[in-house]
């Protein structure tokens, strides 16, 4: 998500520049909403990439003070043209236009959704971010702090958000703190929201700091002012995974630059698996940070073994798992200068479902690799997850259904290492009691039971499987 408060500026390529820093966030629709201070906003979806989505046209249609955008990678509501955001809705008092861009998961969506369409409420989609927004406009005419109260105290999940009145811009995060969210000023007035960092930095705007969990920033022509709608919790659930994989590593998340925890997590990868090889890589590009720092850490040389191809994107990204399969052998291509004949270790940040690692390695040893050594710099990946990653369901999930030698085989490493949890805390810096590693512990922040007594009713009736499985992600 980005947001832009510029009187005077080309807010609408400024968002386009800014979702274009995001777009590893997601592939599968985009979107961006302009408001020029009157009654109606400007708006343009699509599903795609950024500069699939956007052209000259859009850009120059897209006028105003203030825009907020968003790319779409879906977890809940499937991968389709009607998810699209940023959401618009009316205010049902007021009938001013609110535009959301949301980026986690909530967990009470199906209560809320029967509960909102008793109260005469009819969605456009089938996204859990449209229930924030409808419920924004149903919140009592009162100050921002009282209709923030009200939104906040009815959804449970995690809900980083980016909002726009015609006059105003709110970054909002959820009081657990899961996803990234961040805000800068601009110059001359200006503010920039942005979930990560890096998407600030490529337009030469200065970080202010993190949006706080449970925090509102409000952005408006008198300028910045913070509010926090709901009690403070005692604990954060900031998800291990931003550090691990979905971040990019020139963004911060919790004060800390995802690079050299990535780093650290490889090093600490290094103490716990330690083998005999000639050589380290990594699985380009999340895991080359910490195959850097297991090379440094084991005194084993580092090596690009891999080289992978830029224009393919994020394989797993695709909602399809045989455009997935296909996109991994597409994707990267072996050096056999540099492998022939060598006991490697291959560094990759995680394994989910196991499609990619078994082909990673095979290219390995076609390349002429002796040994392959497997080492994932994070935990095994054993429960799904309800705050807006997409892991898949429990029974995809290789972790949780196959041993540890089970793994190796159906890899066909040599040996297997992964990161243990308490070893992948040390290495983030944060405190374990603000942290959330529910995909590698089952134990989640807040209760998700409903959803996990679905979850396994659905797998034992496969009807209601088919059902499930194309409500979480739009593919049967
Ligand atoms: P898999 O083939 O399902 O085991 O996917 C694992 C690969 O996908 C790893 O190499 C990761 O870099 C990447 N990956 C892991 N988790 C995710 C995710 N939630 N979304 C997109 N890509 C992921």
């Amino acid at each position: 998500m980005f947001g832009v408060f510029g009187p005077g500026e080309d807010v609408a390529r400024l968002t386009f520049y800014g979702l274009y820093a995001l777009q590893h966030r997601g592939q599968e629709s985009a979107g961006i909403a302009t408001s020029n201070g009157s009654e109606s906003f400007g708006l343009r979806t699509g599903m795609g990439l950024v500069s699939q989505v956007f052209d000259e046209e859009d850009l120059a249609f897209l006028r105003g003070q203030i825009a907020i955008g968003h790319t779409r990678y879906s977890t809940a509501g499937g991968s389709l043209a009607c998810n699209a955001q940023p959401i618009l809705v009316r205010d049902r008092e007021t009938g001013e236009q609110i535009a959301l861009a949301h980026n986690g998961n909530l967990t009470n969506a199906d209560v809320l959704r029967e509960d909102l369409e008793a109260q005469g409420v009819r969605f456009e989609s089938t996204a859990d971010s449209e229930l924030i927004a409808h419920l924004l406009a149903m919140a009592p005419a009162g100050t921002w702090e009282e209709k923030f109260h009200y939104v906040m105290r009815r959804i449970e999940g995690a809900y980083s958000l980016v909002i726009m009145t015609k006059d105003v811009l709110f970054g909002v995060r959820d009081p657990l703190g899961v996803r990234p969210l961040c805000f800068g000023r601009l110059g001359n007035g200006g503010w920039v929201v942005a979930s990560e960092s890096c998407a600030l930095e490529h337009l030469g705007v200065r970080m202010e700091r993190e949006v706080r969990a449970g925090e509102v920033v409000q952005i408006d022509g008198s300028g910045m002012r913070s509010f926090s709608p709901v009690a403070p919790l005692a604990k954060r659930a900031a998800c291990t995974f931003e550090y691990i994989y979905f971040a990019r590593p020139d963004s911060q998340f919790m004060g800390k630059l995802i690079y050299p925890v990535r780093e650290e997590m490889g090093a600490q990868l290094a103490r716990e698996h330690h083998v005999e090889a000639d050589l380290v890589i990594g699985v380009p590009d999340s895991a080359i940070p910490a195959a850097i720092g297991y090379a440094r850490e084991a005194g084993i040389p580092y090596r690009e073994g891999l080289v992978k191809n830029r224009y393919v994107g994020r394989t797993f990204i695709q909602p399809d798992q045989r455009i997935r399969a296909a996109g991994v052998s597409l994707k990267f291509n072996a050096l056999g200068d540099v492998l022939r004949g060598k006991r490697v270790v291959v560094v990759d940040d995680s394994i989910v479902r196991g499609t990619t690692t078994p082909r990673v390695i095979q290219l390995l040893r076609n390349a002429g690799a002796t040994e392959v050594h497997m080492r994932f710099a994070s935990p095994p990946i054993i429960s799904p997850c309800f705050f807006g990653v997409d892991m898949a369901t429990k029974s995809e999930l290789i972790a949780a259904n196959k041993t540890l030698d089970e793994i190796c085989a159906h890899i066909g490493a040599d040996s297997l290492g992964y990161l243990s949890v308490e070893g992948l805390n040390a290495a983030t810096g944060q405190s374990a009691n603000d942290l959330c590693n529910a995909c590698f512990t089952g134990v989640y922040p807040i209760n998700v039971q409903l959803e996990m007594d679905d979850m396994s009713a659905a797998r034992r009736d496969p009807v209601l499987a088919a059902a499930d499985s194309l409500n979480r992600s739009g593919r049967p």
